[in-house]
């Protein structure tokens, strides 16, 4: 329900070899939060998030992720459990069309589809139109249903960042993460990612949303974690954080 957490680390660390990407960070995401994570290049975001979504052990401290350990847990199952993510830079096929693209993360709700089409069971055809009216309900959610047959590489940027959220959606997850969503966006762009962002967390979705555009962070997010050095540095709402002398220093003093 409501308020329930969803994920956290707990005095995690991330060593590589002698770099020390991330020392004794703790995060909290409640259900339906909309938590930001920002700082500088190199500061250790996408470390979290790769720990968070099981693609990275830590080398130290507690992840839990909607009830499992994504570190004992292998990653697909980790999605399966309800994590999905999008990445720094759009991993799309472009020339496959929009609603192709998002049927590739659709596969994961109908699964059955392929084990049934081997066995030539009659189900699988209704599936497949089910996993179809599902990737399509996916892409009206993100305001893009009307470009579901243009290939994908034929697409604007910011359009091309929306398929990629449509994607995450259509494997019906809990927790999003969204790694750098406004990246390459004008600002009209970014601010109607803002509202997406947003509308979907007040659909009961929670989301991660490290960003290099600190005035979206400020204005889309419940709560804000800044990490410096692989250290956490400031924690709490958008007027605390962005209030926190170190935080000034270290971060948006240098913007
Ligand atoms: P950016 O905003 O540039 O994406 P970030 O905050 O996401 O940066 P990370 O990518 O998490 O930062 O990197 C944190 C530190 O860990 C950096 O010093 C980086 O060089 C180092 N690092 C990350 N991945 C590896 C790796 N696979 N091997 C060695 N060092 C790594």
């Amino acid at each position: 329900g409501a308020g329930d957490v969803v994920a956290r680390l707990a005095g995690v660390s991330k060593d590589y070899g002698g770099v020390h990407a991330l020392r004794g960070v703790d995060l909290e995401l409640r259900a339906g939060e909309i938590v930001g994570l920002i700082g500088p290049n190199g500061a250790g975001k996408t470390t979290c998030v790769n720990i968070l979504s099981g693609l990275v052990p830590p080398s130290g401290g507690a992840v839990e992720v909607l009830g499992i350990d994504p570190v004992r847990t292998p990653v697909h199952r980790v999605a399966a459990a309800g994590v999905a993510r999008t990445f720094q830079h759009a991993k799309l096929f472009g020339r496959l069309s929009v609603l192709d693209n998002v049927l590739a993360g659709a596969h994961l709700v109908t699964r059955g589809t392929f084990l049934r089409r081997l066995l030539w069971l009659p189900s699988a055809r209704w599936d497949e139109r089910a996993a179809v009216v599902h990737a399509t309900a996916c892409l009206e959610r993100v305001g893009i249903a009307d470009k579901a047959g243009l290939a994908a590489g034929e697409l604007s940027y910011g359009d091309q960042r929306r398929v990629e959220i449509a994607r995450a959606l259509a494997a019906d997850p809990a927790l999003l993460i969204l790694d750098e969503p406004a990246a390459g966006m004008n600002r009209v762009e970014a601010a109607a990612l803002g509202d997406l962002i947003t509308s979907l967390a007040s659909d009961g979705l929670t989301i991660l949303l490290i960003e290099h555009d600190v005035g979206l962070v400020m204005r889309t997010c419940d709560r804000i974690t800044v990490l410096d050095f692989g250290a956490v540095i400031a924690s709490g709402d958008p007027a605390h954080v962005r209030d926190h002398p170190d935080v000034v220093t270290a971060y948006l003093g240098t913007e």
